[in-house]
């Protein structure tokens, strides 16, 4: 038995990461679609084999709640649209799985998680990182603490993205780095850590005002921890990047990459090799979300843990916009 997934919004991630890993998947598998541009629909059946019944548009998506094929509705569209389309999606009595950011305000992360929680559905995510064994070997150190406790976190997410006129640059669908690769950087301190920070000090730029001036294309954040620990983390559209070093009392980590779809590993200072072999992370994602579903145990990445995220994100665009430490 496994749980029908439709997926809400064919672009990039959908096309080339979500549709192929659900050809891997043993829990769940691609019976749906919900999309906005008829032209993807043949293309998408014929590939993948989608009934014409299992095939929606923005405007008939409600009705998703009358079909047996459909379990999880999974929203992988635009930051801005995730509240409306997981609010809209828990209404049907589906579960809900929702790609980072979880949305652009913290108001939005908990109306939709009391959507799920007044609907009895389930609500998870897509943090893939998270299930990859390399990204949790940090997190079990933050619990075991071979090495002390945390001093330093220095943390670093970004890629140069060529595009215009993409909705990472629009500030109304939920664009800016912040949101989008920040949250892997703030991901690899909040976990390497194992604590949520309690004050932050941010700092947005830009090298090319042409294309990023409604959003930042360069976010510096630095988040002081109840601990004590310090983090300095960066993330950016116009830089390549992508490492997590953590100093600790008696020792270091270090991993590069550390929040990519493959590859992730590293070294700790006992010399421990960080370097799982991991199939394919958004299947290893979807399966064990699917099987929690199914045997109603808690899910890894609940919607909990994607608002946490964006409770520091606001503090960090409040902190950049006036200048000054924010505490949180
Ligand atoms: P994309 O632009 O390639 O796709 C977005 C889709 O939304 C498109 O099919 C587009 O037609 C549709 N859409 C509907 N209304 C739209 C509107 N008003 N403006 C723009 N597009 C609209 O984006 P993507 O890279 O696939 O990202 C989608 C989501 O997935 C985002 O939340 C992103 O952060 C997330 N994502 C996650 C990962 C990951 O590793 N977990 C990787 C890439 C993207």
């Amino acid at each position: 038995e496994k749980l029908g997934v439709a997926l809400v919004g064919l672009g990039y991630y959908s096309t080339d990461l979500l549709a192929p890993a659900l050809q891997l998947t043993k829990n769940c598998e691609l019976k749906g679609i919900v999309t906005g541009s008829p032209e993807k629909i043949p293309i998408w059946q014929e590939k993948y084999g989608i009934e014409d019944k299992n095939v929606y548009n923005y405007g008939n998506f409600d009705s998703i709640s009358n079909n047996p094929d459909i379990d999880v509705i999974y929203v992988v569209l635009p930051p801005s649209m995730h509240a409306e389309y997981t609010i809209r999606a828990a209404n049907t009595g589906k579960h809900v799985w929702c790609e980072k950011p979880m949305a652009p305000s913290v108001a939005e992360c908990e109306a939709m998680i009391k959507a799920c929680d007044d609907n009895k559905v389930k609500l998870a995510i897509g943090y893939r990182c998270q299930h990859d064994p390399n990204i949790q070997a940090y997190m079990n150190v933050a619990k075991e603490r071979p090495f002390g406790k945390v001093k330093m976190v220095t943390s670093a997410a970004g890629y140069f993205d060529g595009r215009t006129n993409h909705w990472k640059q629009n500030k109304a669908l939920g664009g800016g780095a912040m949101g989008d690769m920040g949250v892997y950087a703030l991901q690899g301190a909040r976990l390497a850590t194992g604590e949520e920070p309690n004050s932050v000090m941010a700092q947005a730029s830009t090298t090319r005002p042409e294309i990023y001036h409604e959003v930042e294309e360069t976010m510096m954040f630095q988040l002081e921890f109840p601990s004590g620990a310090r983090a300095s983390c960066q993330t950016s559209f116009g830089i390549n990047m992508n490492h997590l070093q953590v100093n600790y009392e008696k020792g270091w980590l270090k991993m590069e990459p550390h929040s990519s779809y493959n590859g992730n590993n590293g070294s700790m200072s006992d010399s421990t090799i960080i370097n799982f072999p991991i199939e394919n992370q958004q299947a290893k994602q979807m399966d064990e979300d699917a099987w929690a579903i199914m045997n109603q145990e808690s899910l890894l990445v609940p919607g909990e843990e994607g608002l946490r995220d964006i409770r520091v994100v606001e503090a960090i665009y409040k902190s950049a916009n006036q200048n000054c430490a924010v505490k949180i």
